[in-house]
């Protein structure tokens, strides 16, 4: 009897563990600031932007490598990518993006578990690259203002 209730316990602490990790991850349950979703993409706004716009794009499965990505997903997520650069070319007219993918803590990506690939849009008369990548830039324009801007032309992504 006693072995059971101990049995007991262990799965359900494993399932808690399990579920807790998804459960706090941004992609797979963003709390706001989503841009756009399907079955197989998300995008997000990045809290912490480097500039106005500097979006989040991630497949739906929760995967931390890029390695893992199935053909299908790889197609769809530069597809997406690829659109999104058009929504900001016309929404915000930026003379340049970075496109790129942090994987591990090492290459400095701050959400480790859940694959992502950073679009960031490049505007004239911006601080350096150094004032940028140490995160100590100041954001002109609110979140709220810059989904509100996007969203309107959304069906850009579709
Ligand atoms: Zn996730």
């Amino acid at each position: 009897m006693e072995k059971k209730f101990r049995d007991y316990k262990f799965i359900d602490k494993m399932s808690y563990v399990t579920s807790k990790k998804t459960e706090k991850c941004i992609f797979c349950n963003p709390l706001d600031l989503v841009l756009f979703e399907t079955d197989d993409i998300i995008i997000i706004l990045n809290k912490y932007p480097y500039n106005p716009a500097h979006l989040l794009i991630a497949p739906k499965k929760h995967i931390e490598k890029f390695e893992d990505l199935a053909d299908k997903d790889l197609l769809i997520i530069m597809k997406t990518i690829q659109k999104s650069v058009k929504l900001l070319e016309k929404v915000y007219s930026p003379v340049g993006f970075n496109i790129g993918l942090n994987q591990g803590k090492a290459a400095g990506a701050s959400i480790i578990n859940h694959l992502h690939f950073h679009l960031v849009p490049r505007y004239e008369n911006e601080l350096g690259f150094m004032d940028i990548t140490s995160g100590t830039r100041m954001i002109v324009e609110k979140l709220e203002d810059t989904l509100k801007k996007l969203k309107t032309n959304v069906n850009i992504l579709k």
